[in-house]
């Protein structure tokens, strides 16, 4: 019999997986169990673990829960850009809630800063603005208990769960044997298999689901292992902010994966995550079309607005949660779709692009630098985009100095909404070019990059005003947009 790579032996996991199984399937997984164990557990210690933990810095400012409300994520990778995005959330956000400190592991990685760092920047500034709404902190992407007890330690209340690594990206393409191989495997990680298998499920007010045998079994396949994964992480969050005393609040992110993320997949794993008792606030399926990083959506907005008004339909059924769009910054072509299909129940996170708009005040200020940074990221673009979804090329746009005008060089690397708006309906488009996207991907290297990050961030200290302004002009953009579906 095929086992669906010719010649290969049965693992280790697939033996164990089979030697487990029962006519009734395996034993369900006991995520109350799972909790009381990591609760009665110290914080996990590993030394080479990248970042401290430690508290919460001293400060008036500290985040809240901030449940159903409609909320946007501002990402802020070099801790500059706060003013910025005050502005604009308090000239255009209207019921729409602010995350101020949210970076993802990677990002913090990328930039060298801790968890702690990324809230003091973020408090600090709202607390000099004399800020007095609630704001959200949003620890985005963890992958293990370590980034738990990090960010949270640093009073993070927001956790973006990401179990991606445990996804299986191919499952849309096993055909039927090799799809049962691939779930025999997986079974024990999805004891929910035969709660499934079968029913046809109505959702109110939005899509009938059946869940053919084939289609539990590619969603057990696609997804079992990253929501056993998911769900014991849940519970290591809550435990971690039970023991802090702090209230806590869950995203489940799957966006970054090649396949979408269909309907009955959705409601499988938004139930377990109710059977376990997360407090699930968003979810992040990876939606139809292309969400490339620091450009407009590419796809039909059409499509993707029909399918979020179902998956819409199931976060109000199940939850209700919200909807969150990663990748979202630039996308403002699919904002006022996103925010009529969810009925505003949404989270949009947005990070690279606000350094992409310092960059911005440095071809405004420091025409030299700016072409240094254009140069230098060309070099490192195709070694620093591989975990990134992006189309540009280095090839596809010119090294600096073959532009003579830096106004030209800052419209073809970062985009010109004068230019936008010239073409017809600027509001609610986001920028397309591929140069964009050379810069954004390659903003760890040029961060830390002993010369080119120095110079970077000393330039930004010395001209606030225009960090500040480009800064509100851009996401005003961005607000506007999703209020226009509100
Ligand atoms: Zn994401």
């Amino acid at each position: 019999m095929s086992n669906g790579v010719a010649g290969a032996p049965p693992s280790t996991r697939d033996r164990e997986a089979k030697s487990k199984m029962t006519i009734y399937g395996p034993p369900p997984i006991e995520y109350h169990r799972i909790a009381r164990k990591l609760k009665e557990s110290e914080p996990t210690h590993n030394p080479r673990y990248p970042f401290p933990v430690s508290p919460m810095p001293t400060t008036t400012q500290k985040p809240s829960l901030l449940g159903m409300a409609p909320s946007f994520g501002f990402g802020d990778r070099l801790g500059l850009a706060t003013p910025g995005h005050l502005d604009a959330l308090a000239s255009e956000g209207g019921p729409i809630k602010g995350i101020f400190a949210q970076q993802s592991i990677r990002e913090m990685t990328r930039t060298k800063r801790s968890p702690q760092q990324v809230m003091a920047d973020a408090a600090r500034t709202l607390e000099q603005e004399g800020f007095n709404d609630v704001w959200g902190a949003d620890a985005d992407h963890l992958k293990t208990p370590q980034d738990v007890d990090a960010t949270a330690a640093a009073g993070f209340v927001f956790f973006t769960i990401d179990p991606s690594d445990h996804v299986d990206g191919q499952a849309d393409t096993y055909d039927g044997p090799a799809l049962e191989q691939k779930f025999a495997a997986v079974r024990p990680d999805a004891a929910w298999f035969e709660h499934y298998c079968g029913r046809t499920v109505q959702v109110p007010d939005g899509p009938k689901i059946a869940f053919e045998p084939h289609t539990v079994m590619r969603a057990a396949v696609k997804y079992g292992r990253a929501l056993a994964h998911a769900l014991e992480l849940g519970a290591y969050i809550r435990a971690a902010a039970d023991r802090l005393g702090q209230p806590h609040e869950i995203e489940l992110s799957v966006d970054e994966t090649p396949q979408p993320t269909t309907l009955a997949e959705h409601y499988i794993i938004a139930e377990q995550c109710r059977e376990a008792k997360m407090n699930l606030v968003s979810l992040a399926p990876r939606f139809v079309g292309d969400f490339e990083k620091g450009v407009d959506f590419k796809g039909s907005v059409e499509e993707l607005a029909d399918s979020l008004a179902q998956h819409a339909a199931i976060a109000r059924d199940l939850g209700p949660y919200k909807l969150s769009v990663h990748s979202g910054s630039d996308k403002l072509s699919m904002y006022a779709p996103v925010a009529r299909a969810t009925r505003g129940l949404f989270h949009v996170k947005t990070a690279g692009t606000s350094y992409l708009e310092a960059l911005r005040v440095v071809a405004r200020h420091d025409e030299a630098l700016f072409r240094r940074i254009v140069d230098f990221a060309r070099r490192r673009y195709d070694q620093d985009k591989a975990t990134y979804h992006v189309s540009g090329t280095v090839a596809g746009e010119p090294p600096s100095d073959q532009i003579a005008d830096v106004r030209d060089l800052e419209r073809i690397y970062l985009g010109s909404w004068a230019q936008l708006d010239a073409v017809g309906d600027g509001e609610g488009r986001g920028f397309t070019n591929g140069g964009r996207q050379i810069l954004h991907c390659t903003f760890g290297s040029v961060l830390t990059d002993p010369d080119l990050g120095s110079k970077l961030r000393q330039l930004l200290e010395s001209e606030p005003a225009t960090h500040r302004q480009v800064l509100a002009e851009h996401f005003e953009r961005h607000l506007r947009a999703l209020r226009r579906g509100l």
